[in-house]
């Protein structure tokens, strides 16, 4: 937190910490009924509140193929829905509503995306970003697509250290932060190699990405475990050791 100092008071101080924690308590990637997800929406808020979480976001798959997931009409009930949340827990936690897009080709009907809609949202995720075990559009194939978006975009659970081998992260890092794209920080061990998650075997890209302005999410990805909604602690020490403290996207959305 080298920006805030020094700190003018040890009252001042306080407020900087407490403001910090508050931001930090996130679980950005859930989902619902409305795509594969077992659990409500509402249920998931209820989980988020119970273990201390200020903000929890809705974020169920949005045409593709790959698993349950929500076409046009079923996004506009979506969006009621969280709408709703947002308004009736607004006094206890943040209610955040996204999104997750498939970056494949083959399993997203790229035609058929509503942008107006996604643009009430408060952003939204893509999966397989580069990834090519899975098909995922190259990071640039998808520019077109995420530049008609006018909320923050995230890549969800990315493998960096192997999706993005052959690049040079401060060329990368640029080119999030001219996109408005954040980086999601996912702990669940579905997100995990050799039991760890992926983001830990890219170190180097998060210790670059600490000094941009490029910034990051905790999501659990959560779909038929409830406790899930709740396990963000590896993320939180992974921030910290990072100093990934300036980087939270809760600064900017919410
Ligand atoms: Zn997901």
């Amino acid at each position: 937190m080298e920006r805030m100092l020094p700190y003018a008071s040890e009252e001042e101080r306080i407020e900087e910490s407490r403001s910090y924690m508050d931001m930090i308590m996130m679980n950005l990637h859930n989902h619902s009924t409305f795509s594969d997800g077992i659990f409500p929406p509402e249920a998931i808020v209820k989980k988020a509140i119970s273990c201390g979480l200020n903000y929890v976001a809705i974020t169920d798959h949005y045409m593709t193929r790959k698993a349950r997931s929500m076409d046009n009409s079923e996004l506009e009930r979506y969006i009621d829905e969280i709408s709703r949340l947002k308004d009736e827990y607004s006094s206890e936690i943040k209610v955040l509503m996204g999104v997750e897009i498939d970056a494949s080709r083959d399993r997203t009907n790229f035609d058929a995306i509503r942008y107006d809609l996604l643009n009430s949202m408060d952003f939204v995720l893509f999966e397989y970003v580069n990834d090519d075990l899975w098909e995922g559009m190259h990071l640039w194939e998808l520019f077109n697509i995420i530049q008609k978006i006018e909320v923050p975009s995230g890549l969800a659970h990315n493998d960096i250290s192997r999706n993005f081998r052959e690049i040079d992260y401060d060329a990368l890092l640029n080119v999030l932060e001219d996109n408005d794209i954040f980086v999601e920080l996912s702990p669940s061990p579905r997100n995990s190699k050799f039991n760890r998650p992926y983001y830990r075997f890219a170190m180097e890209f998060f210790h670059a990405l600490s000094r941009s302005d490029v910034m990051v999410s905790i999501g659990t990805d959560t779909h038929t475990n409830l406790d899930e909604v709740c396990l963000i602690k590896d993320a939180i020490a992974f921030i910290e050791e990072m100093r990934l403290e300036n980087n939270l996207i809760t600064e900017r959305i919410g």
